[in-house]
């Protein structure tokens, strides 16, 4: 039977940012409302998550569909794609870099991608510099 102890630290456990697909850990002034914190900080619960940021997970999975098993896509495809969909054809596809690593992020925190670098398994939400995305290993 679990006792008290395992229970707060289940309950302490830390959640996903639902925008940005960071890592949130339990802090003390949350102590009240853990239970409601969906996002890491107020920048996130401001933009929350855009219909941009849905077409970027979707452009993830459609992108790695078309691609053989265990092979990675960069998030600066799936930026460029949403871009094009949207009838944007210059640089500005470099506005959703950032969007298109937390729809990332969001896919690992939902089980359906991983992220690596230099062909190894990074966390998602401390990885720094390029990163690749490839699906989660099905085994
Ligand atoms: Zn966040």
């Amino acid at each position: 039977m679990a006792g008290i102890g395992s229970w707060a630290m289940t309950d302490r456990a830390p959640k996903t940012c639902v925008a940005c697909g960071r890592a949130v850990e339990w802090r003390k002034k949350w102590e009240r409302n853990w239970e409601s914190v969906r996002y890491c900080s107020s920048a996130c619960r401001q933009r929350g998550v855009r219909n941009v940021d849905q077409a970027l997970e979707s452009a993830i999975t459609t992108l790695l569909d078309e691609r053989a098993r265990g092979a990675t896509i960069c998030p600066s495809e799936a930026a460029t794609l949403v871009a094009h969909g949207q009838g944007i054809d210059d640089d500005r596809w470099r506005n959703l870099m950032e969007p298109a690593r937390a729809a990332a992020r969001r896919l690992v925190a939902a089980g359906e991608v991983e992220i690596v670098q230099h062909g190894r398994v990074v966390d998602p939400s401390t990885a720094k510099g390029a990163i690749l995305i490839r699906r989660r290993d099905p085994r």
